[in-house]
């Protein structure tokens, strides 16, 4: 089925014809030995974005977190993150299933903990306990409503990984959301971490395309991990000018999301049976409670694919919307307004 006004996430959007042009006419070469001009300059221009010394393109997110855990972590080790993060939750327990390494869940709702959380949580050296290797930072917080982590949070975490030895790997999924939103710079988010990654696919409206960034070190041996995961390409220049593309021109432009996801929740403020939370977005992400309204998502949700609007239903009483380039504020606005009507139908 064809979703007229889709708010399931940033990933519901096709490459504009700028983006095409862009792919069209790239210059390419071998990936896998480092011959793709493309490629190269995509991931010199996010390391320099990031503060780091090199990139490496990877086909996923998914990918930038599992690799990044492969190199950092060994058989056993711990790694510390939201009870609420994508790596716990939806990522098929790849940190188990091939870094063996678990993962410590912190409570929270918003997806952002303080270093207070992770002492709390820190092993004691012992030969029958895991070993605390790593704290993983999710930028902005999917399942938290898009919050972005502040810079005083991050520089206590910076100060008590540095004292106990623990590795900072930033999730950077939305990143760039979390740049615009509170109008500091990539890097600056990134201080201390030893690994971080933006998705070219999420809010940066490319087809594919994800790129993780750390020392030279880190890199060259998240290209022996990439190898042998299959990650490795060919002519992937025709990719990677998206994500160029899309760092010149869509990048810029982030802050509408923001601005249309907030339109969202203001439409829904006094609805009946309706509340959305955050009140008030930081980013291109909000939840709605569906649950006073005497209906699940699964009910209204039928009524607003007969409109072709399409809402991210997680469980019976909350639906995710997320806002993306694709999705125009009058558009946004047409969905609150249709959400309203179903829920009092
Ligand atoms: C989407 C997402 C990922 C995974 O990225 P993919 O490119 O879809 O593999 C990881 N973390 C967060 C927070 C995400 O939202």
């Amino acid at each position: 089925m064809k979703y007229r006004i889709d708010l399931i996430s940033d990933t519901s959007t096709r490459p504009s014809a700028g983006m095409l042009a862009a792919m069209a006419e790239a210059e390419t070469g071998d990936e896998q030995r480092g011959e793709d001009p493309t490629t190269l300059a995509l991931c010199a221009e996010v390391a320099r974005m990031l503060g780091m010394e090199d990139a490496i393109f990877l086909p996923s997110g998914t990918m930038c977190n599992q690799i990044a855990f492969l190199v950092h972590c060994r058989p056993g080790d711990e790694i510390l993150a939201a009870g609420n993060s994508h790596i716990f939750r939806s990522e098929g327990a790849g940190a188990a299933a091939l870094a063996s390494a678990q993962i410590a869940t912190i409570p929270t709702d918003s997806g952002i903990f303080t270093a207070e959380d992770v002492t709390a949580r820190l092993r004691a050296p012992r030969d029958r306990a895991p070993v605390s290797r790593l704290i993983s930072v999710e930028q902005t917080t999917n399942s938290g409503g898009g919050a972005i982590w502040p810079l005083d949070v991050l520089a206590e975490l910076r100060d008590l990984a540095a004292k106990e030895g623990l590795i900072l790997h930033m999730d950077g999924a939305r990143l760039m959301n979390a740049a615009v939103g509170a109008d500091v710079p990539a890097v600056d988010f990134c201080q201390g971490f030893e690994s971080a990654w933006i998705d070219l696919s999420k809010g940066l409206g490319c087809p594919v395309g994800a790129v993780l960034a750390g020392s030279h070190e880190f890199i060259r041996r998240a290209w022996v991990w990439k190898h042998r995961l299959g990650g490795a390409m060919r002519q992937s220049g025709v990719l990677a000018a998206a994500g160029l593309y899309a760092l010149a021109y869509n990048l810029p432009r982030l802050e509408e999301d923001h601005a249309k996801a907030r339109r969202f929740t203001d439409l829904l403020q006094g609805a009946q049976g309706l509340v959305a939370s955050p009140r008030t977005p930081e980013t291109n992400i909000a939840f709605v409670d569906v649950s006073a309204s005497g209906q699940t998502t699964a009910q209204i949700a039928a009524t607003l694919a007969q409109q072709g609007i399409r809402l991210n239903a997680e469980g019976p009483e909350r639906f995710r919307v997320v806002t993306h380039l694709d999705v125009t504020l009058a558009e946004v606005e047409e969905a609150a307004a249709a959400l309203i009507t179903a829920t009092r139908s």
